[in-house]
């Protein structure tokens, strides 16, 4: 078959085949060439080799019966030359009489550089597959000037090639040496390596193995950082996917039990509300100023003792401390600690609360007092609802819904501050 779209006859060794007969991936090796007359007069033919054409599909046996008559149906390892490997050394030859009864034997593949070079799946599966099925005596090329003469083996042109090309497509589609890959590395229908294969000649998996290895260590290290194996698979598919090994410690941290958001279970919830509503009527009166109409913007900061109970509920027992909003840790330290805003839950209260705050990051902070759609009214009534544990108050914010998380302690406290206060709801 050729490019303007008729066929030629040519013989089976000017043939190669590929789909839709077998996935060689020789069209990639084989591209159609036109090649013209040299007077001008146009198209003459295209360049060797020829595709088998589509119609011959129809013919039983056609791939094996040409694979016998001479056609290319994968890649081949042919016999090379000893004198053009640069492992092989000149005064083998100088030193020693050569004669016909001695030895000259290596191995390459033709066009081997451009099949690597391709990067074509088909192709480089094609390779894989010609390695994979030969023995280990391909890796070896041997020399030896005549009968007597001492015997030189050395690695195979193909075998040098070969090791230090990245050219075994692994299953995420990256090109990698043998060395780095594993059995588990390899795509599905790319064939397994057996002991006498080729391929073992080829430092196959050897740095695998010390990689393996290294990563057994940072294993049981994120595993000491309290990661399960949920966890650690999501950091093994994270790493897969190529995350770097910062951002890799950076979400282990995230995802360790270690820098999880804080849960502050109350030990004795009942003794903790009684606490709480002594302190609620002992909370010092607002300084009455008159305010604007009740509106959502413009939440005033809260105290600086709300700041210390905040910071005490929200950071966990590694040092990190959380925004309620966003339960992400906090990103910035100054000297006084974590930065975060302390933001007034509710407004509108004659009573000034320790607990009627929340623990924002600057970006939440922003939100919550800017660009809140949820009413102060709505958030106590939540808030009120909400029966033991970590209580979680949603509040929509710049138009998305956010969850504002409290620990077990901060729930009842901020519940029982506003049942006491309960009538002063509005100012
Ligand atoms: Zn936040």
């Amino acid at each position: 078959m050729q490019s303007d779209g008729g066929d030629r006859w040519v013989t089976p060794q000017q043939t190669f085949v590929d789909l839709p007969f077998r996935d060689t991936g020789l069209s990639a090796l084989y591209p159609r060439v036109a090649l013209r007359w040299r007077d001008g007069s146009g198209f003459a033919y295209d360049r060797e080799p020829y595709p088998l054409a589509g119609y011959y599909s129809e013919v039983e046996g056609v791939e094996e019966f040409l694979e016998i008559v001479g056609a290319q149906v994968g890649i081949v390892i042919t016999q090379a030359n000893v004198y053009e490997n640069v492992k092989f050394s000149w005064s083998w030859r100088v030193n020693n009489r050569e004669t016909r009864q001695g030895v000259n034997v290596d191995w390459g593949i033709e066009f081997l550089e451009k099949i690597i070079e391709s990067g074509s799946p088909g192709l480089l599966r094609s390779l894989w597959h010609a390695v994979h099925s030969s023995p280990h005596s391909k890796a070896i090329a041997t020399y030896q000037a005549n009968r007597t003469a001492r015997t030189y083996k050395i690695d195979s042109q193909l075998a040098q090639v070969l090791k230090e090309r990245a050219w075994v497509l692994d299953r995420h589609g990256a090109l990698r040496t043998p060395r780095e890959m594993t059995n588990d590395d390899l795509p599905d229908d790319w064939a397994k390596p057996t002991d006498g294969s080729f391929v073992m000649k080829l430092d196959f998996g050897s740095n695998a193995n010390v990689l393996r290895a290294r990563e057994h260590i940072h294993t049981q290290q994120l595993r000491r950082l309290g990661l399960d194996d949920e966890d650690l698979a999501a950091v093994m598919e994270f790493k897969a996917a190529g995350g770097s090994a910062e951002d890799i410690f950076r979400m282990a941290r995230e995802r360790s039990a270690d820098s999880r958001f804080p849960v502050g279970a109350s030990d004795d919830p009942d003794r903790r509300a009684g606490t709480a509503a002594r302190d609620a009527l002992n909370a010092p009166h607002h300084a009455t100023e008159v305010r604007e109409r009740s509106v959502v913007v413009g939440q005033k900061q809260a105290t600086d003792e709300s700041k210390a109970y905040l910071r005490a509920h929200y950071t966990n027992e590694s040092g990190d401390m959380f925004c309620q909003a966003c339960q992400k840790p906090l990103p910035f330290r100054t000297k006084d600690g974590w930065y975060f805003e302390a933001v007034r839950f509710v407004a509108g209260r004659r009573q000034i609360h320790t607990a009627n705050a929340i623990a924002l990051c600057h970006l939440c902070a922003a939100l919550y007092k800017h660009a809140r759609a949820t009413d102060d009214e709505q958030l106590s009534v939540t808030l009120m609802d909400r029966s033991q544990g970590t209580v979680v108050v949603p509040v929509v914010l710049d138009g998305k819904r956010v969850r504002i998380v409290f620990t077990e302690k901060h729930a009842i406290d901020i519940q029982v501050a506003m049942r006491v206060a309960g009538d002063d709801r509005k100012l």
